[in-house]
């Protein structure tokens, strides 16, 4: 049974090797010219620095067996993300601790009286609807006014109050000086850089991978079944309406000597134009390096043409993305993983857990001689609680949708 896999990011590199490993062939396509999708790593030539060319990625993971699955495709280095926030001509540490509490207000409290009075800020909000809610609930306004609100808006080019809650959960508060960007036990870097990582994973003899290939409809026709990493609304020609997304533009610079002491440093502040500058060299402090490559970010509203970064999912995509889901249940050759095939946040650790689960419930469907799952099938239950989806009155109807 010949598979098609699109795209050749974490998630199609994923359900690639594990079809492959169970004796399957696989073909995937990537439209790009190179594999890693939005992970992809180069070295700069003049300088030898190893570039996350969209933005920096950290691997970073509490569950074990994703742990174990990435580690059999290149080694990797421990590396503890540490991150910035620059201010007012002042470098605060994020996420917040109690350091960026203690520099941000001029006290030296304790953890205890730290949490007291950050508390005694904080706006009584039992159950936060949004990320102005959530922020003012957990940290209060003076941070949040001086961290979050305009660097989240700049972000994500719509008021705060208007994006989900679980943009605010991404990152932790904590009372103590830790100053580690994430909380997860296991962050590292793949010795050799994403792509290496990720082209790794798509050697293997049963995978024929063509790059710089668009799949047509006519392509994806000459195969039994097809795993879609791509835009979910593409894959249905927009037929509901695009999708929202924020793309960024990323300015590339070269300098001699270093500029910061922290892979990313980050500018909340409404008059700075970009969002953060990374460089690179943080990240792979084992290559041979000669000077330094920074990048800003500058964020703007994904147009047709432009590379969809981040899934936006207010209220109204979502109700737009149930049409879309109900549009994926009502066929049966085509199964959807990653971060646009099922338009949502994912981090690459939940991107590549999520892919190995769907391709395991894809094979077990299949020696049952039954159709590959639609989504992996926690996605599935997620994906089902979108507003204008109940599947039981839909009955996985046809949509009126190709
Ligand atoms: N955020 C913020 N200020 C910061 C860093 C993050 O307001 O200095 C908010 C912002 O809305 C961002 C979200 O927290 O989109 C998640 O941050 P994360 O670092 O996870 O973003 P990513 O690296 O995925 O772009």
């Amino acid at each position: 049974m010949p598979i098609l896999v699109v795209g050749a990011g974490v998630s199609g590199a994923t359900l690639a090797r594990v079809f492959a490993e169970a004796g399957y062939a696989v073909t995937v396509c990537e439209a790009r010219d190179e594999p890693g999708g939005h992970c992809a790593t180069r070295i700069d030539p003049e300088t030898g620095v190893m570039v996350h060319f969209h933005g920096p990625h950290i691997f970073h993971t509490g569950d074990l067996a994703t742990w174990a699955f990435v580690q059999r495709f290149g080694a990797f280095v421990p590396y503890r993300h540490r991150v910035e926030a620059r201010l007012d001509g002042e470098s605060y540490a994020l996420p917040v601790t109690l350091t960026t509490i203690n520099q941000f207000f001029r006290r030296d409290l304790s953890s205890d009286e730290a949490r007291r009075t950050i508390a005694a800020q904080c706006l009584p909000i039992e159950h936060p609807q949004n990320f102005e809610e959530a922020a003012l609930a957990n940290i209060g306004p003076a941070l949040y006014e001086a961290f979050f609100k305009p660097y989240t808006e700049k972000q994500w080019g719509r008021p705060a109050r208007d994006l989900p809650a679980s943009v605010f959960a991404r990152l932790p508060v904590r009372y103590t000086e830790r100053a580690d960007y994430f909380d997860h036990p296991v962050q590292a870097m793949p010795v050799a850089g994403y792509s290496a990582l990720v082209e790794t994973m798509l050697h293997h003899p049963k995978i024929d991978l063509h790059l710089g290939h668009t799949v047509t409809a006519e392509i994806a026709a000459g195969f039994d079944h097809v795993f879609w990493t791509g835009p979910i609304d593409a894959f249905f020609g927009h037929c509901y309406g695009r999708l929202a997304y924020r793309s960024l533009r990323f300015v590339h610079e070269r300098i001699t000597g270093r500029a910061q002491s922290v892979a990313v440093v980050n500018y909340p502040a409404r008059d700075v134009p970009w969002t953060r500058i990374t460089e690179h060299r943080h990240f792979a402090p084992h290559c041979m390096a000669r000077g330094s490559v920074l990048t800003r970010e500058y964020p703007f509203e994904a147009g047709p043409d432009d590379t969809p970064y981040y899934p936006v999912r207010l209220a109204h995509d979502k109700a737009q993305l149930g049409q879309y889901v109900v549009a994926a249940l009502a066929q049966d050759r085509v199964s959807f993983a990653g971060r646009l095939g099922t338009y949502r946040y994912l981090d690459m650790d939940v991107a590549i857990r999520e892919a190995r689960s769907l391709a395991h419930a894809s094979l077990a469907a299949l020696r049952r001689h039954a159709r590959p799952p639609v989504f992996a099938p926690e996605v599935e239950t997620c994906l089902s609680a979108q507003p204008v989806l109940n599947l039981g009155q839909i009955g996985r109807k046809a949509p009126q949708c190709a």
